[in-house]
């Protein structure tokens, strides 16, 4: 992009600014929402939402029962589009950040929402960073022009929705009696994601293949291992556990390392918090053999899809992850499955209050729905 279409796009977003201060622009908080249907404007309304998380959620860092979450819509002639934003805490992002940064959008601006190039250019360069805001707009948009289309976006692509992978149940780092009670749990599946990295790392796997023997294992060390030697000895163990691939095994700054393990390791070495956009796929090459796309993380479904060409171009392995999250962004996410290597795409799964129906996992395997958009419906 020139500097004076940045400069152009940096005034739209003071403007915007100044005319939420007005109350003047077509955001607000959700709440007496008046969808003037066939003003041809796009509005945006938003909403806080808590995640529910069926069990107590450890990975090598912290532990939690929740999620925060930020619900958006875009709302256009009588469509809604929707979208989300699943807010971790070990991410900078917050539902207060979000509200900020809606806040100071004026989608109202806009009456085409086919422009999606245009549109999220401009959401893209309001402000820096707020990548799991920005993720939420897109993929409202996806959703709303998807339905303009009535078609789902896996479609649109040109996709073949039998080529959707099969996706992973993931199972935290816990005590051996619950990580069995998990494994159990998780007997649909046929790909386990373990998370790794807290010191019983052995134990986690055999607790695991006492309930499935022969299961395929994704491992996440979420960056857990610092020794390079430890790791290649962990690497080749897993590999005979019957380990498909290590997620992040050591810290993202120890980029030598990794690129050691890389070159030696007998499983392919994928990155995930290495990767958040483009330019980190370019760094990422010759460091890992796979990258970890996460559409909150990357901020939507339009910068997914431009990491997988570029990964592509690189042979690199892709594997499309999630945080925990509703039908809503793992649907989004999903249209785009049929493009990767390995899905982990359950977040959807690990909470006990999802508002929406969307993809479904039948036999292990993501199953994308018909519907037009990024294939939901509010239950
Ligand atoms: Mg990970």
């Amino acid at each position: 992009m020139n500097k004076d279409r940045r400069d152009f796009i940096k005034k739209a977003g003071v403007i915007a600014s100044s005319s939420a201060m007005l109350g003047a622009i077509g955001c607000d908080t959700g709440k007496n929402v008046n969808i003037n249907k066939g003003d041809g404007k796009m509005k945006l309304t938003f909403q806080k939402y808590e995640l529910k998380l069926k069990h107590v959620f450890t990975i090598a860092k912290n532990s939690r029962t929740t999620t925060p979450d930020m619900q958006v819509q875009i709302h256009y002639n009588g469509i809604t589009g929707y979208g989300e934003a699943a807010m971790p805490p070990y991410y900078p992002e917050n539902p207060d950040t979000a509200t900020k940064f809606y806040q100071k959008l004026d989608l109202g601006q806009f009456n085409d929402p086919f422009q999606m190039e245009t549109i999220l250019d401009y959401v893209d360069n309001v402000e820096e960073g707020n990548h799991f805001a920005k993720a939420s707009i897109d993929i409202a948009l996806h959703d709303l022009v998807g339905k303009l289309m009535n078609q789902p976006w896996y479609k649109i692509w040109g996709y073949d929705k039998e080529l959707a992978p099969e996706t992973s149940f993931t199972i935290g780092i816990d005590k051996p009696d619950v990580v069995q009670e998990k494994t159990l749990e998780a007997a649909p599946y046929k790909v386990l994601k373990i998370k790794l990295g807290a010191g019983n790392d052995k134990d986690m796997i055999k607790n695991v293949r006492k309930i499935a023997p022969d299961k395929k294992l994704y491992v996440d060390v979420n960056g857990g291992w610092k020794d390079r030697q430890e790791a290649l000895d962990m690497a080749h163990w897993l590999k005979d556990q019957n380990v498909i691939f290590i997620e992040q095994p050591m810290p993202k700054k120890q980029i030598d390392d990794i690129a050691w393990l890389t070159q030696y390791s007998p499983l392919p070495i994928v990155a995930d918090e290495s990767i958040h956009r483009i330019p980190d796929v370019l760094a990422s090459k010759g460091v890992y053999s796979g990258i970890n796309i996460k559409l909150m993380k990357c901020t939507g479904l339009r910068e997914a899809k431009k990491m997988i060409t570029l990964a592509r171009a690189f042979d690199m392995k892709i594997l499309m992850g999630c945080m925990t999250a509703t039908s809503c962004s793992i649907s989004a996410a999903a249209q785009l499955s049929p493009a990767i290597d390995w899905a982990d795409l359950d977040g959807n799964l690990l909470i006990s209050n999802d508002p929406y129906e969307g993809v479904k996992v039948v036999d292990g395997k993501l199953i994308l729905p018909d519907a037009p958009g990024i294939g939901i419906h509010k239950l």
